[in-house]
């Protein structure tokens, strides 16, 4: 690391102790002025600031932005205010502890230390978004551009088990389905009634069948309400489905065949709400990337590099499903995301860090 893990440490405690969960955007916007504060002084010059629906995102860009190399981060943390109070920042026998310090400020003060550590920089962008644990609402046309004029994006999100890269994610889909039907004293003339409790029964029962386990097609109805009083033939009601898988095309067969379901009852109607949300990181987006990343780490000397598939979605969702070469899990060592034991060992900041500036220097050596 150009400027020593001092430094570093410093920068990741102040980022952890300015806490910025998603869902408040005066606290995001007081993160993203620190950001914008540490980037500065480590980079040389400030970010442009990007606002968008009251969310702050930075970026820094390197050159006109053709063909670059994007370095994608986000700022935010799952974590409420008060977090800091109950579990504050600590490095104890090698082990940094604090709310979002491994999902994902390492991974941010990472990527500006390896872009610091560049020869010369020109060619990357480095965005740095506030709303990633939301789902990206405000900052997903934002991440689509920047990955459209890249030739690979790199994603700073924590790595899986003992460092493994994240080369594969499911995409997400969610839906509700909602029945209509008729209401009837269920007393005197339940017959007269279309009941929308039985049709939702039948159909939750349909969606589920959905799922292609051989294939890691997941389809999970969740939350259901029906009905108004418990004497009355229920009129309307729903239910959500959680749908996650590997493919694309998988996506796409269980959105078809959902919107094929018909109601037993003719008298009811049955309407799809929602859709496919973040597509699926296929390996084939990655495998370039990581091969790269696996020899780079052999021809340096550092730990070995392993990859692996993982469920859960990021913004190198949206990247590969631009069409984005794209590598996540580059981030911090550690574990525990989203969870009190969140924590990152001070032992790998060093290698990651350096085998990022050095996958973003052969990437820049390489003729568009
Ligand atoms: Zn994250």
């Amino acid at each position: 690391m150009l400027t020593g893990i001092g430094t570093f440490l410093a920068d990741l405690r102040a980022l952890v102790e300015c806490e910025s969960p998603s869902s408040d955007q005066a606290a995001v916007a007081r993160s993203a002025d620190l950001v914008a504060a540490i980037g500065t002084a480590r980079l040389g010059v400030p970010p442009e600031r990007l606002t968008v629906d009251g969310c702050s995102h930075l970026r820094w860009r390197f050159g006109d932005g053709d063909r670059q190399v994007l370095l994608l981060a986000h700022h935010d943390t799952v974590w409420p205010v008060g977090t800091l109070a109950v579990r504050p920042y600590t490095v104890e026998e090698g082990v940094v502890r604090g709310p979002g310090c491994f999902d994902m400020l390492t991974g941010l003060v990472m990527a500006v230390h390896a872009v610091a550590g560049l020869p010369d920089p020109t060619g990357v962008t480095l965005l740095v978004t506030g709303d990633e644990e939301i789902g990206s609402p405000s900052s997903v046309a934002l991440i689509e551009e920047e990955a459209r004029r890249s030739r690979a994006a790199l994603v700073l999100e924590g790595s899986a088990g003992g460092g493994a890269l994240k080369t594969a994610r499911k995409g997400t889909s969610m839906y509700e389905v909602h029945v209509t039907g008729r209401a009837a004293h269920a007393g005197l003339e339940p017959e007269k009634g279309v009941n929308a409790t039985l049709e939702l029964a039948r159909l939750a029962l349909a969606t589920a069948e959905l799922a292609r386990p051989a294939a890691g097609t997941t389809v999970t109805p969740t939350v259901v309400t029906a009905g108004t009083t418990v004497n009355t033939v229920p009129a309307r009601g729903f239910f959500a489905v959680d749908v996650r898988a590997w493919s694309h095309d998988e996506q796409l067969r269980v959105d078809r065949e959902l919107r094929e379901l018909t109601p037993l009852d003719p008298g009811a109607v049955v309407e799809i709400r929602g859709g496919i949300n973040r597509p699926p990181l296929e390996e084939r987006a990655s495998r370039a990337l990581f091969d790269r990343a696996a020899s780079l780490a052999a021809r340096l000397g550092l730990p070995p590099v392993t990859g692996t598939a993982v469920g859960g979605a990021s913004d190198g969702n949206y990247t590969a499903g631009a069409g984005t070469p794209t590598l996540d899990g580059l981030g911090a060592v550690g574990g525990g995301a989203h969870a009190d034991h969140e924590h990152v060992l001070v032992g790998r900041l060093a290698d990651r860090t350096l085998l990022l500036r050095e996958l973003v220097a052969e990437l820049l050596r390489e003729a568009p």
